[in-house]
């Protein structure tokens, strides 16, 4: 495994769409797993190929709502990905790896599920709420080569943001 450069706004990959993975192969797997481990390393709850300069559709969510799991169990792989059913809202904010810095108001399902493949082509469906529906809506926009900062109702100020950082300490 190794880690991968995480892109940022700016690159223009992160604009493109991104092709359905066909071949589910070794280098399938080796990218699969490197996204894995660069997002535990960045600390964040989801990551799509795009992001680390590959136009495939493939992403890895975090299940944070599997409290009692380690982050390396709470990591789903999803390939192919499609969101089969939404429903509610929720409103909240929401930041990326590839805008850092940057937290926006947006907007989504508060429930949806999801259709996808595993690492050798088996399809599954998986559902999520809360964060993780709003994770797995972050991740497949990525795969359309749309950014949060699009969706966004609006950006938090620098006021906003350091009273969140407080929160966390
Ligand atoms: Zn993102």
């Amino acid at each position: 495994m190794a880690l991968r450069n995480i892109r940022e706004e700016g690159d223009s990959i992160l604009l493109k769409k991104c092709r359905l993975v066909t071949d589910f192969n070794r280098r399938l797997h080796t990218l699969l797993d490197d996204m894995k481990e660069t997002l535990l390393e960045a600390d964040g709850v989801g990551l799509a190929a795009p992001q680390v300069g590959v136009l495939r559709r493939a992403v890895i969510v975090m299940d944070t709502n599997k409290e009692d799991l380690s982050p390396e169990e709470q990591m789903i792989e999803l390939v192919n990905p499609v969101i089969i059913e939404e429903d509610g809202e929720q409103t909240g904010q929401e930041g990326c790896l590839s805008v850092p810095g940057v937290y926006g108001i947006v907007k989504r399902p508060g429930h949806v599920v999801v259709q996808a493949q595993d690492r050798f082509g088996n399809f599954f469906k998986v559902e999520g709420t809360g964060l993780t529906a709003r994770c797995f809506c972050h991740e497949i926009d990525h795969l359309d080569g749309h950014l949060f900062t699009e969706r966004a109702e609006r950006i938090l100020t620098q006021e906003e943001l350091q009273e969140l950082q407080e929160k966390d300490e």
